[in-house]
């Protein structure tokens, strides 16, 4: 399959670019075969319309985060992930992207599939409906994990040992911001927002989501398209390894401006994976650093060695973090 690279203009915009085929579940076996590069282990000869959909979904990733494809491997129907109680399992075996879809998901999709082929998505019943947005959702969430910038021994080492909690909150982000056009794309069905998606509202990273979005709309205008393209650029272009300052920076720029003092970023930075977390004593922290950075831009005088001794003396006063999760071989719920 021949896919145009996508928009710098709108990085979160890729069904512009979309690929001439006709809907997944009008393809010929013949269009389905074509162009396939990743093996699809535990489907059936008829499943062959399941391992299109699963590579169009990480090839659409890929396409969104403007880099290769890292996929390698999938493996559906894969009853380990029912077993502990997930959707969908991923991590690297050495710089190939692998990742498992559990029987769940793997029955939603083909169920899905040859349903569009009967009854018009409009006629399907609520439970249908999410069903199968939630296995497309897996396949999408589990994709944006195993997209990275570069797929050397170092882009898959930092990744192994980047924060988890920021990996799956990104990952969720990408997914949420991309599963409209995907399936629209895909299947030329519109899912509707995300208000919309029950899915979503008990997605397993809430928790991750919701913080990382607050930080990252600090160094955005707030808006939410304007949280979505920043989310869907840290999670798809910015190194794992090199995210957390990444949006530190951003919020030092936001309400700092260009000569935000660096020892306030750097604080901040290593303040977020507490912050998301829940850690108590993070958010008071962060709350005092963002408002001498207001200040600082103002003019007003900001002494940040005394700044930061006084944070210092709050993180004594809290329990140690915990070490942060890394990654590995992760369910999504
Ligand atoms: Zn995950």
């Amino acid at each position: 399959m021949q896919l145009a690279p996508a928009s710098p203009a709108s990085p979160i915009a890729p069904a512009s670019t979309a690929p001439a085929l006709p809907p997944l579940q009008q393809r010929t076996p013949e269009q389905l075969k074509e162009g396939m590069v990743v093996a699809v282990k535990g489907a059936g000869s008829a499943d062959l319309a399941v391992a299109r959909l699963i590579q169009d979904g990480a090839q659409y990733m890929a396409r969104a985060a403007d880099t290769t494809l890292g996929l390698a491997t999938v493996e559906v129907n894969y009853a380990a992930a029912d077993r502990q109680g997930a959707l969908g399992l991923a991590t690297f075996q050495g710089n190939k992207g692998w990742f498992a879809l559990s029987q769940r998901s793997t029955k939603g999709l083909l169920e899905g599939i040859d349903r569009l082929r009967t009854t018009k998505w409009s006629d399907w019943t609520e439970a249908q409906r999410q069903a199968f947005v939630q296995s497309n959702e897996t396949i999408l969430h589990e994709a944006s994990h195993v997209t990275l910038n570069g797929y050397t021994n170092a882009d898959v080492d930092a990744w192994h040992g980047a924060n988890r909690d920021f990996e799956e909150g990104l990952a969720e982000i990408a997914n949420m911001t991309h599963i409209r056009p995907f399936m629209q794309e895909e299947f030329g069905v519109d899912i509707g927002d995300a208000t919309d998606r029950i899915s979503q509202s008990v997605s397993a990273y809430t928790r991750f989501t919701e913080r990382i979005e607050r930080m990252i709309g600090m160094g955005t205008d707030g808006s939410a398209a304007a949280i979505a393209a920043a989310g869907s650029r840290i999670g798809d272009k910015v190194p794992a390894d090199q995210r957390l300052p990444e949006i530190a920076t951003a919020i030092g720029l936001a309400l700092g401006g260009p000569t935000a003092p660096p020892a306030l970023v750097a604080e901040i930075a290593k303040t977020l994976p507490g912050f998301v977390a829940e850690q108590n004593g993070t958010r008071t922290k962060l709350m005092e650093i963002q408002a001498a950075l207001v200040d600082h831009a103002a003019g007003r005088p900001v002494d940040v060695p005394a700044l930061l001794a006084h944070l210092h003396e709050l993180d004594a006063a809290h329990p140690a973090l915990t070490p942060p999760r890394t990654n590995g071989f992760e369910p999504l719920d």
